[in-house]
């Protein structure tokens, strides 16, 4: 790390970019280009071969996004970063990197719906199977593993039930296996869990969530080691060219300088809101990492900082029930995403996770009365007002 800083909160503000080198531009230029002129063919010639560093086209690389690629890989504590167009521009690249047909995944219980989505799509293309696993314990982990496993794919806090998977021992045992071990961190941002430090192989992001935080913006990023980046950007970004545009990097870059503090106060107002709902007579269930009786809260302390913004909740009622509790509100937004500086509300069985075969949603632990909550960073006041004259209106 640089000299002259030490701490996370001075590196999202700081790191990959000196003023110095834009004439002195505080804030990083937005190089808003396709592609790169050359002085002459042989100098072309050379950044072809890869003789001579510098920037092509606008795919292959671009000098705002570059800024943005080594700060989220600072921050993540990885060799090298990539930004890509959405987040699941980057799973895809990612997944579809370390795979070949016939190969094997194995997946945390819960996944972000569309991440499933990729699963199937690649077991129906290639023959790229995954089984699912509670990832509880070593035997079950390796119980399920096979001669053609390449990876284990991990989200932590599961989305949308709140349960954490142990990473340093999914890590334990994928090293005996020459497994990689790949995060999606989204949830927790890397203020609040940096997975590479607990020698997992690769993280990533939906970029469009914390590390945004406005709401405005759908991006990936991936960090991992310099060989693994490398081979990304020269076949499954480049070739597939799910990439960021420059302004969007821009963007991540002012969304990042906020981090820290954001997340304090998500997770702030989160713990608030978690201790109101767990005490209203119409929630059954609370599933918040930062609740003290959540049955992975060592896990949880472990390996986060904070429990982080997500709150998730079962009603009492049906699914008639959770939407009209949805309709009652009035400050809070019924929308899908998470991370932004408003509060919003989503019903996952009929939301983010409607694509996901009922079968499976009920294993996953998603009913019809579970909610889920992105705690925003209004006055937690004014939120417990607003779900509590829902709630009482059920
Ligand atoms: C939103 C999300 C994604 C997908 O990211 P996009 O930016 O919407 O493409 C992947 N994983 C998790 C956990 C998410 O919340």
């Amino acid at each position: 790390m640089d000299k002259l800083y030490k701490h996370i909160e001075t590196a999202v503000i700081h790191e990959g970019y000196d003023p110095k080198q834009y004439m002195g531009s505080l804030a990083a230029p937005i190089f808003q280009t396709s592609t790169f002129v050359f002085d002459h063919a042989e100098q072309g010639e050379r950044r072809f071969s890869g003789e001579e560093e510098g920037y092509i086209y606008s795919r292959l690389g671009n000098p705002t996004v570059k800024i943005l690629e080594d700060r989220i890989a600072m921050l993540e504590r990885g060799e090298a970063g990539l930004a890509f167009g959405s987040g699941m521009a980057a799973v895809s690249a990612v997944l579809l990197a370390l795979t070949k047909a016939n190969d094997h995944i194995i997946c945390s219980q819960g996944l972000y719906g569309c991440t499933f989505g990729l699963l199937r799509l690649m077991e129906e293309k290639y023959n790229i199977t995954h089984d699912f696993s509670e990832l509880r314990t070593e035997e079950q982990v390796e119980a399920i593993i096979r001669p053609e496993t390449v990876c284990i794919y991990v989200e932590t806090p599961i989305n949308p039930t709140m349960k954490i998977v142990d990473l340093a021992m999914v890590v334990k045992v994928a090293k005996k296996y020459g497994i990689a071990v790949v995060v999606d961190n989204t949830f927790s941002s890397p203020y609040l869990q940096q997975p590479l430090v607990l020698d997992c192989d690769v993280v990533l992001h939906s970029a469009t969530k914390y590390i945004c935080g406005h709401g405005d913006v759908v991006a990936g990023l991936v960090v991992g080691s310099k060989e693994f980046i490398n081979k990304v950007a020269r076949t499954t970004q480049k070739d597939i060219g799910g990439i960021i545009s420059p302004f969007d990097a821009w963007l991540l870059l002012r969304g990042l300088k906020t981090l820290p503090v954001r997340m304090d106060r998500h997770s702030e107002n989160a713990e608030k809101l978690f201790d109101k709902l767990k005490k209203h007579p119409s929630v059954a269930q609370v599933f918040y990492p930062g609740d003290q009786d959540h049955p992975d809260y060592e896990i949880m302390k472990k390996q986060m900082r904070q429990g982080g913004g997500i709150i998730s909740f079962e009603i009492k009622g049906t699914k008639k029930d959770a939407q009209k509790l949805l309709n009652a509100l009035k400050l809070i937004k019924i929308a899908v995403s998470l991370g932004d500086a408003e509060t919003l509300i989503q019903h996952p069985a009929t939301m983010t996770h409607s694509s996901v075969p009922s079968k499976k949603r009920e294993e996953m632990g998603i009913t019809d009365q579970l909610i889920r909550l992105s705690v925003g960073l209004e006055n937690w006041k004014d939120l417990w007002e607003d779900l509590n004259q829902a709630l009482d209106s059920l």
